[in-house]
């Protein structure tokens, strides 16, 4: 259920081993969608679904990250072919529609049947089994004559088997609200980057597109609210409130509608069940901060794919503890964002490089710690593992709170 990246992934992997995949997608999404800056990890998925280069053709090369600190704006640029041990040393930013096409062809090519249609599901007895709706079968004309043996949720932010089940969830701390819109003219200090800058509340995303920028604003719901009536008056009034804001839109135009996201942070604390599987955003999603969302969407869906092809409740367990640990990772990551924490550790960072301890240490510390941020070691544990320790022990006595987003 659900054919955006998760989704479609998942039965393009399993169409392929030869597994029956019904692929529903209902289409009901905005005109522009978030999730168009990617991890060089995603790159590793890009290439087994075979798309990555028609998904070069229509996307902007993205060598890197620029971060705009809070209060004395100091730029922190990185760059992925610096990372060492790097072993994917660029990105994208794409055209979400788009990837989301290329994704789903891929699924057809396999072999999947697409059906353009919303899927229905129901409780299936007194336990937590669930269904599809006969009038989903239906839909099938034929393909599904029964009950699948497995239905799988990738509904995105829909959640359809989580608000089914009334599952538990966990939700984040942050309160904030996301717009989103695209851009002209916005200035950007490095090409190809995506540029993210800690505002006076809150923070701000820059996506370099081909011909455009998308622009995200993430702030406090209670503060943005008092920009405007609308979307597109709150959008605009804060760009021109906000100095550092201010400084790369002021030639800037808006060329599209604005959008709007709030109460993203959330995911499940079940992700299986006796008929059914969560995956991507339906089982989870974090913050847009670092970028994560599609990795651990195309990630759940690689994994799950080889667990049905397994078949055993034992792999299916393990399934769950994998995504489970993955969203856990990147919600300490991100938590060292907001509280201040990691950018702390980044001016530590460059004062010890220039000890002879730090000297003598730096080279571990760049093989462990850009790779969380990249993807390639969120499920490393020692890598995680240190992030976690030297945000919390290697700050030097500095307070983070000097530089958490508020
Ligand atoms: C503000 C914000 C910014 C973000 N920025 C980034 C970013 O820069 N980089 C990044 O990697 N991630 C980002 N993300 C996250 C990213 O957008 C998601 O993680 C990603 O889209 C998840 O993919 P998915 O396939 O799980 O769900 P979706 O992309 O939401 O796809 C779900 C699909 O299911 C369909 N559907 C829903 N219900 C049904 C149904 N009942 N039957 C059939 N079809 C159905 C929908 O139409 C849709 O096509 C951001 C998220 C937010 C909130």
């Amino acid at each position: 259920m659900g054919g955006g990246p998760a989704g479609a992934s998942l039965g393009a992997y399993l169409a392929g081993a030869g597994v029956r995949v019904a692929l529903f997608d209902s289409g009901s999404k905005p005109d522009l969608v978030v999730g168009e800056s990617l991890v060089p990890a995603v790159v590793g998925f890009l290439r087994k679904l075979g798309i990555e280069e028609e998904v070069a053709s229509y996307s902007t090369l993205k060598p890197g990250a620029t971060f705009t600190m809070p209060r004395n704006q100091e730029e922190m640029h990185f760059r992925f072919d610096e990372v060492r041990k790097a072993q994917i040393t660029y990105s994208y930013n794409v055209p979400r529609d788009r990837l989301d096409a290329s994704i789903r062809d891929a699924a057809v090519r396999a072999g999947a049947a697409l059906f353009s249609e919303r899927a229905r599901v129901e409780r299936a007895g007194q336990g937590d089994r669930v269904r599809l709706s006969d009038d989903t079968l239906e839909q099938t004309g034929g393909f599904l004559t029964e009950q699948p043996d497995l239905v799988v949720d990738a509904s995105g932010r829909s959640r359809s088997i989580s608000r089914l089940l009334d599952l538990p969830t966990e939700a984040g701390p942050r309160r904030d609200t996301a717009l989103h819109a695209h851009m002209e003219g916005v200035e950007l200090s490095r090409e190809g980057h995506v540029h993210s800058s800690i505002l006076e509340r809150g923070w701000s995303w820059r996506i370099p597109l081909p011909g455009r920028v998308s622009v995200g604003i993430v702030i406090p719901s209670e503060f943005l609210a008092t920009f405007g009536d609308t979307l597109e008056a709150q959008y605009d009034a804060y760009l021109r409130y906000d100095p550092v804001a201010r400084g790369w839109s002021e030639h800037a135009k808006r060329i599209t509608q604005v959008f709007k996201y709030t109460n993203y942070q959330l995911r499940s604390v079940r992700g299986v069940g006796p008929n059914w599987a969560l995956v991507g955003d339906a089982f989870g999603f974090i913050d847009p901060v670092f970028s994560s969302g599609m990795l651990v969407g195309l990630d759940s869906a690689f994994e799950l794919s080889r667990v049905v092809l397994d078949g055993s409740e034992h792999a299916f367990a393990r399934y769950e503890r994998h995504v489970l640990r993955h969203l856990g990772n990147w919600y300490h990551a991100v938590g060292h964002f907001y509280d201040g924490r990691l950018f702390t550790l980044f001016r530590v960072g460059n004062f010890m490089r220039q000890t002879l301890l730090g000297g003598l240490m730096e080279p571990h510390f760049l093989t462990h710690l850009p790779r969380v941020f990249t993807g390639e070691a969120t499920h490393r544990r020692y890598s995680v593992g240190l992030l976690n320790f030297m945000c919390e022990y290697g700050l030097a006595r500095n307070d983070p709170a000097e530089l958490a987003v508020r």
